[in-house]
């Protein structure tokens, strides 16, 4: 870039003088001296010429005609287009109040005529140079602004979201609080509703007891005083008094699970699948059904509970059976560090809808054809989430059923005693 170039275009100067010769003089060395020269006679035409293209210099003489430059000075300062440019008064005015008079009105400098050239240029210089800067500087300025105004705006930003995240924590610590609470409540109802099965059962069971013995003293001893229809009324009793007793064995198991004294023990799956088997041979035999099942893992638990879960599963597969035989498949895998079983029917399925409410204690689908407590399922679950585990069904209506529930291994369950132990040293 030439010495005299401004952002890549010649320095731009205005030389205002309604002398003729003096403009002419000036105009002649600055060219000479590399700038781009506009030369004006008048204030007025000072005034329009910076305006329409603002110079980076102007080097305005004082005593003129119409317009002096002190007035030339102060209306450029007064006006934003043109009040950065650096004004030098030139004037053969030498005293020191029109000098103090030219600052006042805003210029940079003073020359006074006449005039050593180099000395017009080296002030030049240093002016033009010190308005760089101070541009450059304003620029800078500028750009530190609104930095700083970004910075606020991020800063806010942060804080609000800041605030939306304590909100949100707060929300959902008291979301944590209530759910304990009502875990705590679900838990204390759940005990309640043990003890109250429990003991109903309990005391049912003897009165039942009584009403089967004298049921059968009157099969036995009245058979020929009684006509057929109060024989079968007596039969009926008897049915009755054989189903409440299966609801009330099946009840008082469901309430006990939780109370079990059994030990939890390692058990090998295969040996669970042959006792829940053995359990099952009339219903096996009965139906024909065809049960195989693929090498399964060691677990760790209630041996009893465990066949009533496994012996709960087949029954239902094969109660719930289709026309043709029950073919039922048990496998187990291992993912993601627990055991997943499966027990695969094909018999009438269950619609989706109800893949939840079967799991609940009472809850039966299929009422009329085939008998059954509802408890069976409920048991299953209660067994399972004992364990550590969950149990689900996936299932099509029309074409079999496959039973599900995971088992933590024997090495997750080493690991969880391991951080209870450490979680709870005393
Ligand atoms: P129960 O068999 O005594 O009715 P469960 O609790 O064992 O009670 O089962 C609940 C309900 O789930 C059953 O009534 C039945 O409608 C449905 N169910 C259970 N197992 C199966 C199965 N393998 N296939 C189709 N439906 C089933």
């Amino acid at each position: 870039m030439n010495k005299h170039q401004s952002q890549g275009n010649l320095v731009n100067i205005l030389i205002v003088d309604d002398e003729p010769n003096n403009l002419r003089l000036l105009s002649d060395l600055l060219k000479k001296q590399g700038y781009k020269v506009r030369a004006v006679l008048s204030g007025e035409m000072a005034l329009s010429a910076a305006k329409s293209n603002p110079p980076d210099l102007i080097l305005l003489d004082i005593m003129m005609p119409d317009m002096d430059g002190y007035q030339v000075c102060h209306q450029l300062k007064n006006n934003s287009e043109t009040c950065q440019i650096p004004v030098i008064f030139v004037s053969a005015k030498d005293q020191g109040f029109d000098k103090v008079k030219a600052f006042a009105v805003g210029g940079v400098d003073y020359i006074t005529k006449p005039f050593q050239v180099e000395e017009v240029f080296a002030r030049m210089e240093c002016h033009l140079k010190l308005n760089h800067l101070q541009m450059k500087l304003e620029e800078q300025n500028y750009q530190l602004q609104s930095e700083i105004c970004q910075r606020n705006a991020a800063e806010k930003a942060l804080q609000e979201q800041n605030e939306l995240l304590r909100q949100e924590i707060k929300r959902r610590q008291n979301t944590e609080l209530a759910l304990e609470k009502a875990n705590q409540e679900l838990a204390r109802s759940n005990a309640d509703l043990e003890q109250f099965a429990g003991i109903a059962s309990h005391d049912l069971r003897s009165p039942l007891a009584t009403i089967n013995g004298y049921a059968q003293l009157l099969q036995m001893c009245g058979k020929e005083q009684l006509d057929d229809k109060c024989n079968d009324f007596v039969e009926q009793i008897l049915k009755l008094c054989n189903r409440t007793n299966l609801l009330i064995g099946e009840l008082l198991s469901y309430a006990r699970l939780n109370q079990a004294e059994e030990p939890f023990q390692l058990l090998p799956g295969d040996r669970l699948i042959q006792q829940a088997l053995e359990n099952l041979t009339t219903e096996i035999y009965k139906n024909q059904a065809q049960i195989t099942y693929d090498e399964l893992p060691a677990i760790i638990g209630t041996e009893s509970q465990f066949v009533q879960l496994f012996q709960n599963l087949i029954a239902n597969a094969i109660k719930y059976r289709r026309e043709e035989s029950p073919k039922i498949h048990l496998s187990a895998v291992l993912q993601d560090s627990q055991y997943l079983f499966s027990i695969q029917d094909n018999g009438i399925g269950i619609d989706e809808q109800y893949s939840e409410h079967i799991f609940e204690i009472f809850k039966r689908l299929h009422t009329q054809d085939y008998p059954g407590t509802g408890i069976g399922l409920a048991t299953c679950r209660k067994i399972v989430e004992r364990h550590g585990g969950s149990i689900w069904i996936k299932s099509v209506p029309g074409q079999g059923s496959t039973f599900y529930f995971t088992l933590p291994t024997q090495q997750k369950l080493v690991e969880q005693q391991m951080i209870e132990a450490i979680g709870h040293p005393h």
